[in-house]
Order: C-alpha cells, then structure tokens, then sequence
C-alpha cells in the first residue's frame, strides 16, 4: 500500500506526496502501537469487561446478558473493542486474550451465581480465528471445569463470516459446543452473506438480528418485512430471536407484535460495569 500512496502522490504533486505519507505514517504508527499494546494487555490487567443485559420482549424479564470487552490503554485511553479486536484477529493474539475473556466472565459469573442463588445466561463473543484454533474446544472444556459454572447457562457468540471461510469445520466445531451443552448464537446476522440459505444447516440456538436492521424498522417498508421474515424463518427452525440496538419504543412495539423473543438495546440497558450487575441480581434475588 505504501507503493500505491507514491504513485497517487506522485500524480497529484508535492504537497500532496507530504500530507499523505506523513498521515499514512500516523496510521501505521498508531496500528503498531495498538498491536504492541495488546501484547501486554492480559498481562498488565488493562482489559476488563461489561455485560449487558438481554430482556424478554414481552415480560422485560431479564434474559441474560452479553459480555463486552473493553480496553483502557495507557497513554492512549480508551480503544474500543470494534478497534482492537481486528487487530487482534490478524496478529492471533486474540486467541490469548479470547482465553482471558472466557476465564473472566464464567469467575464472575460463577461468583455472582454463588453468592446470589440466582442463574442466568452469559452470552460471550468468540471470533473466526479462536474458534478455528485447534485447543478451542478443550480449553473450553477446562475453564468450564475449573470455575464449575453450568455450561447451559453459557452461550457462545459467532458471526456468519466464520462460516464463509471455513463451514465444514465450524459446523463441526458448533456441534461439539452443543454436545457440551452451551448454547450458540449467530451474531449481527443479516450483515454477512451466507443468511438465510445457512440457517437450516447450522445447529444454532439463537440468531441476533444485526442493528442496521433494527435501525430501518418503520423507516425502509421493505426492511419491515425482512425482519419479520427472519422472526418466522428463525422460528420454523426452532430458533430463538434477539434483536440488537433497540434504541426506540416504536422498533421495540414492531418486535413485539412479530413475535420476536428478546431484545437488547439502550432503550432498555446499555453495557453495565460491575456494581450495576450487582444491582440486578440483588432485585431478581428479592423478586
Ligand atoms: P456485537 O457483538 O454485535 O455487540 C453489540 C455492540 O453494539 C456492542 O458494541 C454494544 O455496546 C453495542 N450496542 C448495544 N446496544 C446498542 C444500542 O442500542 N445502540 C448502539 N449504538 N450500540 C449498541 P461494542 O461493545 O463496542 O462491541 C463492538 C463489537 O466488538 C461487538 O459487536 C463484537 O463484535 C466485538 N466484541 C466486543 N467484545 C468482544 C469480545 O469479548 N470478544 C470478541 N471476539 N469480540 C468482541
Ligand atoms: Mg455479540
Ligand atoms: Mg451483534
Ligand atoms: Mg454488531
């Protein structure tokens, strides 16, 4: 890339090859720093992770929630996770960090389970290149051992993209995680290529319609059909529905009349921290 960004410049004159290298150096600097940075994040206590809670469309009952990372870099500040998890990805160090993720949140889950008398769902994201690592699977099965939470109260995040690179071994894959007893979702669906044609395939408990969806509910006339289809389609198949970024009442009352089964967004909550987890299961403790 760094041969394309002369040869642009060399055609739009010398000013433009100055501004543009020096901000193409700003962004290859910054990406080394972050690549650098992850190196050290689990080791250097840097990352943590919030929850955010999936409810009931109908009852509001809480469902569960879905595990976030976060990543507070120092000197830099926050990166979000739409940031430095692709990065992750390409240099493998998320298989490390995918670990300390899953350690993390069945400890604390188990912890609030214990301490509470209360279950529920922990939904967890897992991306392509963890998934395809060939200790996946068993390190699963370890941290499930070692902490000694439910394996049905967890849930395993993945998106459609994974199947496009490798299907046969991620069916597979799936299929192992099922027997353990942990549920699987497909994330952010609608946003890949595979969609509809996949889902008979896939031994899948729950599929998350992506927000750009959700964002056109009322808004694109045909995007209300869509997502109605894929309520329906999803059910035929004895597949749960959760809708991501509700952020409006209208797009919550649309869901609500088709039949979707949960839904997460900030009209309800956003991504809590954790003295505010602590509150819910104190208040469903009391229910
Ligand atoms: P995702 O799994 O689809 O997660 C949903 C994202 O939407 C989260 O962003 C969440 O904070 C955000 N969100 C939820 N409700 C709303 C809403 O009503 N409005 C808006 N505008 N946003 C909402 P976040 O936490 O920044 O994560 C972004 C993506 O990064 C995730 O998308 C997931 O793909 C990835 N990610 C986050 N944590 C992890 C992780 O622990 N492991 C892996 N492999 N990926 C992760
Ligand atoms: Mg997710
Ligand atoms: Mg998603
Ligand atoms: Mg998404």
């Amino acid at each position: 890339s760094a041969d394309i960004a002369m040869s642009m410049a060399k055609k739009s004159g010398k000013n433009f090859i100055q501004f543009y290298t020096y901000e193409m150096q700003l962004e290859i600097l910054k990406r080394l720093q972050i690549e650098n940075g992850l190196l050290y994040s689990v080791k250097n206590n840097e990352l943590y992770m919030v929850y955010q809670p999936m409810y009931h469309c109908e009852t509001k009952a809480l469902r569960g929630f879905e595990a976030l990372a976060r990543w507070k870099y120092p000197g830099i500040g926050f990166v979000g996770p739409s940031q430095f998890i692709p990065i992750a990805e390409e240099t493998g160090i998320i298989v490390d960090i995918g670990k300390w993720i899953i350690h993390e949140v069945l400890t604390k889950f188990m912890e609030l389970q214990r301490r509470y008398q209360f279950s529920t769902i922990v939904s967890i994201n897992i991306s392509v290149v963890q998934m395809i690592d060939s200790s996946f699977v068993s390190m699963i099965k370890d941290v499930i051992k070692e902490t000694g939470f439910d394996s049905k109260y967890l849930e395993l995040e993945i998106t459609e993209s994974v199947l496009i690179s490798y299907p046969e071994q991620i069916i597979d894959i799936i299929k192992q995680l099922r027997a353990l007893g942990i549920r699987v979702a497909l994330d952010d669906f609608g946003t890949g290529y595979a969609s509809l044609s996949y889902l008979q395939m896939l031994p899948i408990n729950v599929l998350k319609i992506d927000k750009s969806f959700i964002d056109k509910i009322n808004i694109e006339d045909s995007m209300n059909q869509i997502v109605e289809h894929i309520i329906n389609l999803a059910h035929r198949l004895g597949i749960e529905v959760v809708a991501e970024g509700v952020e409006k009442e209208e797009q919550l009352n649309f869901l609500l009349q088709h039949g979707c089964d949960y839904i997460q967004g900030h009209l309800l909550s956003a991504p809590l921290e954790d003295e505010l987890i602590i509150n819910q299961f104190l208040s469903l403790q009391n229910n």
